[in-house]
């Protein structure tokens, strides 16, 4: 929890004491102050997005004045916290965050500051995407190839990587058939203006031709009736994510297709702030503050609580 003058503020966590829960992003590692914090900071279409999901509505407040809400390049809805303290201070909150083109997502609002906390989940240089539209075409050609001999399907975050997935695929002319779940939440992005063109898989059971396939099911059970049709034709199984870079999948084929920023794309966002102290937040933000400070920053673990005057 961070206090910026007699104001607590916990950032996407629910922390007994705090006067403003800020949720950056409707991811579920980042909501837990939906259910029954009293004073929620987030964007409107976060708040749609953790009621579609979750069946949620956050208590939702408006921003003190020394507050702004900064879009941050991750998904739909996702920001970043800016604050001036009372001294003239200013500080940023990145959430998750990406610099890279996301046509699903507005691109990332870099603004100077003087201390950032950042988050931690791509903490190394180990985390190196590359080019993503080269990635992203590597992936359609790999998809074309399979898809004159069968069908397949991608097991995807229900939120954010789906959606993105869905609009790689228009691109390349094939609307995907989807779960559900992913059908639902990519309902609440065509409301906000993201064109996406997909079908159920209920309107797909007398489908008998190739298809890709999309689902949050890394067993893809959702797809068997459909599957079923298909007898005797091969299933490609496949995934996009970052940690496709370190980890295998399980599946058929993987691709380091990310809505994170990368090691490379932290560094490069630090500079372009100015920032002179960065503090690391979430699961590995020793690993990354070490890190960084090879690099040459000074950067440590975001304390449960600290002070900003
Ligand atoms: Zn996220």
């Amino acid at each position: 929890m961070i206090q910026i003058g007699e104001t607590r503020i916990s950032l996407d966590r629910r922390e007994a004491g705090a006067d403003l829960d800020f949720i950056s992003h409707a991811h579920s590692d980042h909501v837990a102050a939906a259910k029954n914090s009293s004073a929620v900071v987030s964007s409107d279409q976060t708040g749609q997005l953790v009621e579609c999901a979750y069946g949620l509505k956050p208590n939702r407040v408006g921003l003190p004045e020394n507050m702004r809400l900064l879009d941050a390049g991750h998904m739909l809805g996702s920001k970043q916290l800016y604050i001036e303290s009372p001294s003239g201070r200013r500080i940023i909150y990145t959430g998750d965050f990406n610099l890279g083109f996301n046509k699903t997502a507005r691109p990332i609002e870099v603004s100077g500051c003087d201390i950032l906390i950042m988050d931690s989940t791509y903490y190394g240089p180990e985390f190196n995407f590359g080019d993503k539209p080269s990635a992203e075409m590597k992936m359609v050609e790999w998809i074309k190839g399979r898809l004159e001999r069968g069908s397949i399907i991608f097991s995807a975050y229900k939120m954010g990587k789906a959606q993105e997935l869905i609009s790689i695929f228009n691109d390349a002319d094939i609307a995907p058939i989807v779960s559900d779940k992913v059908g639902s939440i990519s309902k609440v992005y065509q409301y906000n203006g993201v064109n996406l063109k997909y079908s159920a898989i209920a309107e797909n059971m007398e489908n008998e031709s190739n298809f890709v396939g999309i689902t949050e099911n890394r067993n893809f059970s959702a797809f068997s009736s459909v599957l079923a049709r298909l007898r005797g034709i091969p299933v490609y199984t496949a995934m996009a994510s970052g940690f496709a870079k370190i980890w295998k999948m399980g599946t058929d084929m993987q691709f380091v297709v990310s809505d994170h920023a990368d090691f490379a794309q932290s560094l490069q966002y630090i500079k372009s702030t100015g920032a002179r102290q960065v503090y690391t937040y979430g699961q590995s933000s020793r690993l990354f503050a070490d890190n960084l400070c090879k690099e040459g920053y000074s950067a440590e673990p975001l304390p449960e609580e600290i002070r900003f005057d």
